[in-house]
């Protein structure tokens, strides 16, 4: 395992190297985009070339984007009024459109950035219904492969299953990779706590391995490429998207030293995108954490 985190890349994409360091990231996740706007950052190229250097000098990898939250693919392919949260609707987007095109901006920025993928949140059915939304969402990453040739991946991630959101499920995920034209490219993520969240058991005796079986029977656990670690403030099957300090929430010591010990994640990067003991994010403790119960899952299977 990998162990990573989710850092801040404000003042400079480079920044998040040193920032990963100082907690003893062996892997990382950034944003390459501001999360509030649609509008793209313009990375400098002494910035990228920065990045890529410190993160060959710190050997840290694989790396990789979170996607602007912004996107969804599976939004209806048609104009509809938008405006600041809150506040009445001053002009109109296209979201499905806007979500192709920044989907294509975060792969030519992981491309540029040497990244193995962008996270991405599969997206939500916004009234449509959820066969028509897959289709969307797989159409819509294909045309963003075409569009942003390279080796940068799309990792889905699941969901904890709040609304009408796709990637609650395995089966979900799975339809998605279906409807996608160049399947090489796309990858998942399995986030720790939307599985919890979402009613799949990781933290009983035994749960994590029958999900991953799950997992593997559904989609093929060798699409699974990053692992986020995250305990969970909020009840199992409670569909609700809270994170927790490793160890403080519902999943528990327990539950991540059982997760820890699974032998099919023993290969992928494990990033935190936890509160942090302070409030700031991932910190040395919660590092610290992952790596003990690491190896104390490994010990309790006899590994
Ligand atoms: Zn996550
Ligand atoms: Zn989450």
């Amino acid at each position: 395992m990998r162990f990573g985190a989710h850092v801040s890349s404000s003042g400079g994409i480079s920044k998040a190297i040193g920032r990963g360091q100082e907690i003893g990231c062996e892997s990382l996740q950034v944003f390459t985009h501001n999360p509030r706007t649609w509008r793209p950052i313009q990375h400098k190229d002494e910035e990228i070339e920065a990045f890529r250097r410190l993160a060959a000098e710190a050997d840290m990898g694989p790396l990789v984007s979170h996607g602007l939250y912004l996107i969804n693919l599976g939004a209806p392919d048609r104009e509809v009024p938008t405006g600041p949260p809150g506040k009445p609707a001053t002009k109109t987007r296209n979201i499905h459109r806007a979500s192709v095109e920044s989907l294509i901006q975060h792969l030519e920025i992981g491309e540029r950035l040497g990244l193995s993928g962008v996270v991405l949140h599969v997206g939500s059915s916004k009234g449509s219904t959820e066969s028509e939304a897959i289709s969307r969402i797989g159409a819509g990453i294909s045309q963003a492969f075409e569009a942003a040739p390279g080796e940068c991946a799309v990792f889905l991630e699941n969901t904890a299953g709040a609304g009408d959101t796709i990637g609650r499920s395995f089966d979900q995920l799975r339809r998605v990779f279906d409807e996608v034209g160049h399947p090489s490219r796309l990858g998942y993520c399995l986030d720790t706590q939307h599985l919890f969240a979402s009613g799949y058991p990781v933290h009983e005796p035994d749960g994590i391995d029958r999900v991953l079986d799950e997992f593997d029977r559904t989609v093929g656990i060798e699409r699974l490429r990053c692992l986020h670690l995250n305990d969970s403030m909020t009840a199992f099957g409670s569909n609700r998207d809270r994170h927790e300090n490793l160890g403080d929430g519902q999943i528990g010591a327990d539950g991540f030293r059982r997760i820890l010990g699974a032998p099919a994640l023993q290969d992928l990067p494990v990033i935190l995108e936890v509160p942090g003991l302070e409030g700031n994010g991932p910190d040395l403790e919660n590092m610290a954490r992952a790596r003990r119960f690491h190896e104390e899952g490994l010990e309790l299977r006899g590994a």
